[in-house]
């Protein structure tokens, strides 16, 4: 494989020969001066993906470069791997799928061997599309909630969705993404932990930072007077045994989850309720929260959802400066703003 491709897509099983052949294994990798730059860059991905939500640009001059950006790529697995992280694991994975997917829409000749690679199943037309199975559309494409993505709306020819590229490569993106996510951690020795405790002391502070703006209490607990009025009013129906529509439930839960609260104190919110049934509550506030999957559960609706569903109660002045009901609550008790791509 020639070094190029290599650099570009790290991940393929051509670019670890590459990598194989042209230095000289791990150990060295992670403690040669050789490779200071190697692990500069490895470390460079990380943060890239933890503060900024990308992997930063790096310039591919020349053979030194191509090796130095293919060798970052496992070094900056293995930083990921030592810490664990549910979040930066996903920001990390999410922002390399990113900057796959920025490379290959303008590389159309490496398709077929990302496709080998991540084993999909789809064939190229001559019109600027793409036939992707649909087992594979369905696998991919599940996390996508806007309708355009619905199977029913697709065009399905013999057991293949036709895609226009720029869509087929979105997926793509997903693929790699869950494979990533799937792939890490990796079992890291010990002995290799020795060399990493620098860069693994600053990833953990960013980390921590980010951790903390996220957190719309600061680590101290919901408090009644920031709640927006939509979530107090639902709140309040809710214990008067009113029959919450399932938007408002869902809004409810999962805005009490993203402040942090467990379980235990999401359903002693409803068992207030004249007609609180434990066992069906259980399974709604678990399946919203992710506890019965494994995930992190659902992002609360923003205040555009809140409203199309006839759920934002009682809107004040603050209402006119907020787009979430989270940064509601973060304007209220002072604390700055949050993307909504942070919040999701
Ligand atoms: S504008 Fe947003 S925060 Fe305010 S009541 Fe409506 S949904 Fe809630």
């Amino acid at each position: 494989m020639d070094g190029l491709r290599a650099a570009r897509y790290p991940f393929l099983k051509d670019a670890s020969r590459f990598a194989e052949e042209n230095s000289e294994g791990i150990d060295m990798l992670l403690s040669s001066e050789k490779y200071v730059e190697a692990r500069k860059r490895g470390l460079n991905r990380v943060l890239g993906a933890l503060k900024n939500h990308t992997i930063p640009d790096y310039r591919l001059k020349d053979d030194y470069a191509c090796l130095v950006e293919v060798l970052s790529y496992p070094y900056a697995r293995m930083l990921v791997s030592c810490i664990d992280d549910r979040l930066l694991t996903k920001r990390y994975a999410l922002a390399e799928a990113e900057r796959m997917n920025s490379i290959l829409s303008k590389d159309p000749e490496s398709l077929t061997q990302i496709l080998e690679e991540l084993e999909i199943n789809a064939i190229g037309n001559n019109d600027g599309t793409t036939d992707l199975h649909f087992a594979d559309f369905l696998r991919f494409s599940y996390v996508m909630r806007a309708v355009e993505w619905k199977l029913i709306n697709m065009d399905v020819r013999d057991g293949y969705v036709r895609l226009p590229n720029d869509k087929f490569i979105r997926l793509l993106q997903n693929a790699y993404r869950s494979r990533i996510e799937e792939e890490l951690p990796l079992k890291v020795p010990g002995e290799f932990e020795i060399y990493l405790q620098n860069d693994l002391l600053q990833i953990k502070a960013v980390l921590t930072e980010a951790k903390n703006r996220m957190d719309p209490t600061n680590g101290e607990g919901m408090k009644d007077e920031f709640v927006p009025p939509c979530i107090k009013a639902i709140i309040e129906m809710a214990q008067a045994g009113q029959n919450l529509p399932h938007s408002a439930r869902f809004a409810l839960v999962s805005f009490l989850h993203a402040l942090g609260l467990t379980y235990q104190q999401i359903v002693a919110i409803f068992a207030v309720s004249p007609d609180f049934n434990e066992s069906i509550s259980e399974y709604q506030i678990k399946h919203i929260t992710g506890e019965l999957n494994g995930t992190d559960g659902y992002t609360p609706p923003t205040c555009a959802t809140m409203k199309t569903n006839g759920i934002c109660f009682n809107p004040d002045g603050l209402c006119e400066s907020v787009n979430h009901p989270l940064n509601y609550y973060r304007r209220k008790s002072g604390k700055p703003f949050v993307k909504r791509s942070e919040i999701e």
